[in-house]
């Protein structure tokens, strides 16, 4: 049977930069051995319990992976869509389905666009601040998903 595990967390690089935080909002509830969270972190949650409180460096393999420059493209400004506005620091999906990366444009020439298909956290070691706030036994609805369904087993997606 696996487990619905929730936990606070307030994630920063290695500057000590703020890059994401769940306080002040709803708690996170991953399903384990699902790929819901990175690796480095679910190895080290799936050992803590209720209560527990953790800092845990999770290195750059474990996290987002390595930064693949193969996924740094340069694309003809024909390719896209002539009524598209391009400008620099937006992301785009190059088709719908949900899984493929997120392509951010990095610059802008006269013909062509630089455009990045890396996770932004890719090639960063993080530091997570996390504790522990609920455990339980996942739904067979939640199995079946392969994803939690919030605190009670019943949150929309
Ligand atoms: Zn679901």
């Amino acid at each position: 049977m696996k487990r619905v595990i929730g936990f606070h967390y307030t994630l920063t690089d290695k500057t000590g930069t703020v890059l994401d935080s769940s306080i002040g909002d709803e708690p996170l509830y991953f399903l384990e051995n699902s790929q819901q969270i990175i690796p480095g972190l679910e190895k080290v949650i799936a050992i803590m319990n209720v209560g527990d409180k953790n800092k845990i460096e999770v290195k750059a393999p474990e996290a987002y992976g390595d930064v693949n420059p193969e996924l740094l493209v340069k694309v003809k400004k024909t390719q896209f869509p002539p009524d598209a506005k391009l400008t620099v620091g937006d992301q785009f999906q190059v088709n719908n389905d949900a899984n493929s990366p997120v392509f951010t444009i990095m610059s802008i020439e006269s013909d062509e666009v630089t455009v990045d298909g890396n996770h932004p956290m890719a090639g960063k070691d993080l530091f997570f601040d996390v504790e522990i706030v609920g455990m339980r036994e996942a739904t067979k609805e939640e199995e079946t998903h392969g994803h939690a369904h919030g605190a009670h087993g019943q949150g929309h997606h």
